[in-house]
């Protein structure tokens, strides 16, 4: 869209429905090109979980305008982010040498958070980044009662309360897990301990975000395995 017709819209929108970027408040409909383009910078690699630990990559920083951008998605009903976010984790995911086809599986929210928020963000994201990449999907984890809510929790806390709430369904094959942010691992770790038990080899992790406390451990000379 050329960016005078866009301007345009946006100023419309703007003037008749007082809408704004998400990301950063400027007048407009949905994210705005500067928010659009934060979406574009990959972090390193980084090892996540018990040793050796598995791959992870990111699609950029959990840096503003990114975080205001996840809670729109999240939280606020911006669910039109759900296609630039996976734009952005398979582009990522491409530049990591992920070629094979592997089974594009969503870290889930615990199902109380999804009525909550009416909108299952993790597996639509899943879902749109197998589109892209011409792989499949499928919902094979689910969090159990015992998963209480992640926020506040430390990083012990965080890993203990997400590996006893974790469950797989059985199955074999590669296994690519696709979240919204990483922050301490423990959800990721949790997800793939409990595929690996039910059967399925996790090749790594691609998320839209990564958060300040990966970035101090991230290993950016790694190749992801598999
Ligand atoms: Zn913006």
């Amino acid at each position: 869209m050329e960016p005078r017709v866009r301007a345009l819209l946006d100023a419309t929108a703007d003037l008749f429905l007082g809408s704004s970027c998400p990301g950063c408040g400027r007048p407009g409909w949905g994210a705005c090109g500067y928010c659009l383009a934060a979406l574009a910078r990959p972090t390193p690699l980084r090892l996540v979980g018990p040793a050796p630990g598995w791959p992870v990559v990111a699609a950029c920083s959990y840096r503003p305008p990114v975080p205001a951008l996840v809670k729109a998605w999240k939280d606020e009903g911006g669910w039109g982010l759900t296609r630039p976010f996976a734009e952005a984790v398979s582009l990522r995911v491409g530049l990591a040498g992920w070629c094979e086809p592997m089974l594009v599986v969503p870290v889930p929210s615990r199902s109380k958070a999804v009525a909550e928020r009416g909108h299952d963000h993790a597996r639509a994201l899943a879902r749109a980044v197998a589109r892209r990449l011409g792989w499949s999907h499928e919902p094979l984890l689910r969090v159990g009662q015992s998963g209480s809510d992640q926020f506040d929790l430390g990083r012990t806390e965080r890993w203990q309360n997400m590996a006893a709430a974790m469950r797989a369904q059985s199955g074999s094959g590669r296994v690519l897990l696709v979240d919204d942010v990483i922050t301490t691992g423990a959800s990721l770790t949790a997800a793939t301990t409990a595929l690996t038990r039910a059967g399925w080899t996790v090749s790594g992790a691609a998320t839209v975000a990564s958060s300040e406390l990966r970035h101090a451990q991230s290993t950016p000379r790694q190749t992801p395995a598999g």
